[in-house]
């Protein structure tokens, strides 16, 4: 017998969760859209909707999971609030604004027996699990990653982005981490880190990392928000059997013998994890992209650049 579908809420209707997370939930038979929660957004035809979680769970629709797509920054207490009346949280990424909250969630979902999911949709992307494969049987020399796009294209009026919290440049940029950490065999840390942040702004703008793994082998990262014409979202790695290169983000894949192109999957990906862990009555959080980015603001030097005005 199939189980029912999960009802889910949407909290948070921004941009994701209208490009992504509405047409994934659509399209899992896993999951059946029971409401939205969005303060200033107006809702759908023919869902509920309410401007507060506590709208929601105070109403009569009922829910057994929540998908949070909010600004990290106001994450933890509705992620709290769901795990303590036992509704299952998909978190985006990154799972929280601090470490030490998400701990707390993890905490949280065991005594409550729900499922919490820090989801990473990156990781998900066409090339990267081919990658991993590869990688696993190489020594590895060096590895690169540039991430370098045009902040104004991507992030229009968001103003939760340049706010401490929101991670500045790193919101993209823990997507390559995100990727490299699921790829590489090793742990790695970071070394050095400059932060380049507007002088009229909370959050960086552009950050030049350096990183090692426990082997030795040194790891690059260029991330930059200035960046107008061709977009770049590159992660290369150098081994004894020649070059992997990923591409945009990860969907492109291109190895010694050849490029490999796939349909990327990444929010159907994550809800058909999402539905696994649920059924299984398990959690997966990973910190590991989000530790990396705490230490570069905890080890890395500041440096002030030019105002940034949308
Ligand atoms: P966004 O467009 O600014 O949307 C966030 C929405 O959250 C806002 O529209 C706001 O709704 C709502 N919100 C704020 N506080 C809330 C609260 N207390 N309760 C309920 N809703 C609240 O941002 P986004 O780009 O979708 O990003 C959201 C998250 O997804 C971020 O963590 C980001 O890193 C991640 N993400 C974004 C992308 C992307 O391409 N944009 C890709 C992957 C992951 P109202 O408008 O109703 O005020």
């Amino acid at each position: 017998m199939t189980a029912a579908p999960s009802r889910i809420a949407i909290v948070g209707v921004g941009k994701i969760a209208v490009d992504q997370h509405l047409p994934a939930i659509a399209a899992n038979p896993d999951f059946t859209l029971a409401a939205t929660v969005s303060p200033n957004h107006p809702g759908f035809a023919e869902t509920p909707h309410f401007k507060t979680l506590d709208a929601l769970f105070a109403s009569d629709v009922a829910v057994d999971a929540v998908a949070l797509c909010t600004p990290p920054q106001v994450r933890y207490d509705l992620a709290a609030q769901s795990l303590a009346r036992g509704t299952h949280v998909f978190l985006e990424k990154p799972p929280g604004a601090t470490l030490s909250e998400v701990a707390a969630l993890v905490a949280e979902a065991e005594a409550s027996g729900a499922t919490l999911f820090a989801s990473w949709h990156s990781r998900y992307a066409a090339g990267v699990e081919p990658a991993r494969v590869w990688l696993a049987d190489r020594k590895i020399r060096s590895a690169a990653i540039v991430w370098r796009e045009d902040v104004r294209v991507w992030h229009p009026g968001q103003a939760w982005i340049w706010e401490a919290g929101g991670l500045g440049v790193f919101d993209p940029g823990i997507n390559a981490l995100s990727i490299v950490t699921r790829i590489l065999p090793r742990p790695f840390f970071l070394q050095t880190a400059t932060l380049f942040t507007p002088a009229n702004r909370a959050a960086p703008i552009a950050a030049d990392l350096g990183f090692r793994d426990t082997d030795g082998v040194t790891i690059t990262m260029d991330l930059d928000w200035r960046q107008t014409g061709p977009q770049s979202w590159d992660i290369t790695v150098e081994t004894d059997a020649g070059t992997l290169a990923l591409a945009k983000g990860g969907a492109v894949l291109t190895l010694p013998d050849g490029e490999q192109h796939a349909q990327d999957e990444e929010y159907p990906g994550l809800y058909a994890r999402f539905a696994t862990l649920v059924r299984e009555r398990r959690s997966d959080v990973d910190v590991r992209p989000l530790q990396l980015v705490a230490d570069a603001f905890l080890r890395g030097h500041r440096q002030s650049v030019e105002t940034f005005d949308e």
